[in-house]
């Protein structure tokens, strides 16, 4: 799925937790907005924030995503443009499929930061300059 997808209501949704599939509706989601200028090198930004909250009744894990977009002023209020500069899955952290409990930490710990090496990798080749949003 695409980031921007993301933000759109009624969409056809697999749980990252319990992989079944689910049209997420206003319902299960939740999301914000923080727009910052503080004199910062890029401008006036908006960091968008998004809950999503699986339906199964067995499962109800929360998905966290960000993204960071350039804005735009309208009527005396501001949007933010839809193609985000850099976006993050904060939970679950990477691409990484959530392992049974069963397995011991230490592996799954391992996991995790073999698939979050590999999720950076993805980003460093991005085509957007993500490297100047790192500091
Ligand atoms: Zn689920």
């Amino acid at each position: 799925m695409l980031p921007q997808e993301a933000f759109k209501m009624n969409y056809s949704w697999t749980c990252p937790y319990c992989n079944q599939i689910a049209t997420i509706t206003d319902s299960n989601v939740s999301t914000g907005t923080h727009v910052f200028d503080k004199n910062n090198k890029s401008g006036r930004l908006g960091l968008q924030t998004q809950v999503v909250v699986c339906p199964n009744s067995k499962c109800r894990e929360y998905v966290l995503r960000a993204s960071l977009h350039e804005t735009y002023s309208y009527g005396g209020g501001v949007g933010l443009t839809e193609q985000a500069l850099t976006s993050w899955s904060l939970k679950p952290h990477s691409s990484a499929k959530p392992i049974s409990e069963y397995v011991p930490a230490p592996i799954r710990q391992d996991y995790d930061e073999a698939c979050l090496i590999v999720s950076l990798s993805f980003k460093a080749s991005a085509p957007f300059p993500v490297g100047a949003y790192r500091e």
